[in-house]
């Protein structure tokens, strides 16, 4: 019998995650199947997981928070930032984790050393990247457009600056959680910010796929040492499949298994 796996979101056709688990399943010979469910309301998260018989699901936007509430148990981490993008059914109960910023971190240290950090935008991937790499002693500046979203991370003692006055100090890697340079070719901030930032900078990260973004050709202009949202994508599905597979397997296994995805 095959354990059946799915990602739920909406919309979902365009998700890489069916991909990459299947292609690790097949991989290392585990009884496993991964699909796609477009879930309109979050509210029906619990039940729809459990009418499909599914032993475990990745979740994308919008429905993270609601994962969070639809498990029965849930790690310290995606409790501390309320979103759960893994669920696995264990023992009758929902174990919910979150492995987006860990698996960033990750892919954050094959870079080289890294104990600094300006995250560029406010938004929900911003806080859990920040709330982690702070954990695993990266001290974190954050900056973004306006000065609605950074009451939170004022909140949680991080240092904060809109554009207005903003002067970028030195750091080791620059990171842009923002959605700029997605469906359009704008930077996540000014040039002449931007220009600062990178030239204070050591490595550029940028947490969106499928595309070079302005922000990451700036980088490349420079020659910094950078990687883009694909190897997040990656890493966060290595850490979720470890979870559905109950860790019988190391991480480099799965990795090893799961990369060749990215050349499909
Ligand atoms: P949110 O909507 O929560 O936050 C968006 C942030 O981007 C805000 O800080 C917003 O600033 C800023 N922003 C949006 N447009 C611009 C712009 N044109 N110029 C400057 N700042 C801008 O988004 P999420 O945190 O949910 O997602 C952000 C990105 O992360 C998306 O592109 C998403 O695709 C990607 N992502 C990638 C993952 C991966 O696995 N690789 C996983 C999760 C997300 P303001 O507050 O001023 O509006």
């Amino acid at each position: 019998m095959h354990e059946l796996f799915a990602v739920f979101g909406n919309p979902v056709h365009h998700s890489k995650s069916p991909l990459m688990h299947n292609l690790a399943f097949r991989t290392l010979g585990y009884p496993g199947c991964y699909t796609r469910w477009r879930l309109e309301e979050g509210a029906k998260l619990r039940e729809t997981f459990l009418a499909l018989g599914l032993k475990g699901i990745n979740i994308t936007v919008p429905h993270k928070e609601a994962a969070f509430e639809a498990a029965d148990i849930v790690e310290p981490f995606a409790a501390e930032v309320r979103a759960v993008n893994t669920l696995v059914l264990e023992n009758g109960k929902l174990h919910g984790y979150n492995t987006d910023a860990p698996g960033f971190y990750r892919a954050l240290q094959r870079l080289g050393e890294v104990r600094s950090a300006l995250i560029v935008g406010a938004g929900g991937t911003a806080r859990a990247l920040a709330l982690y790499l702070r954990s695993r002693g990266i001290e974190i500046d954050v900056v973004n457009r306006s000065a609605g979203r950074l009451t939170w991370f004022e909140a949680e003692g991080f240092v904060c600056h809109t554009w207005d006055g903003f002067e970028a100090k030195a750091h080791d890697v620059v990171i842009n959680t923002t959605s700029a340079g997605l469906e359009d070719e704008s930077l996540p901030m000014p040039k002449a910010l931007l220009d600062a930032a990178l030239d204070n900078a050591s490595y550029a990260v940028d947490v969106i796929y499928g595309k070079e973004t302005p922000f990451l050709k700036e980088a490349a202009r420079r020659g910094l040492p950078r990687f883009d949202g694909s190897q997040m994508l990656l890493q966060q599905g290595i850490i979720a499949f470890d979870h559905f597979t109950g860790h019988r397997y190391g991480l480099e296994e799965i990795e090893t298994a799961m990369r060749p995805f990215l050349n499909l």
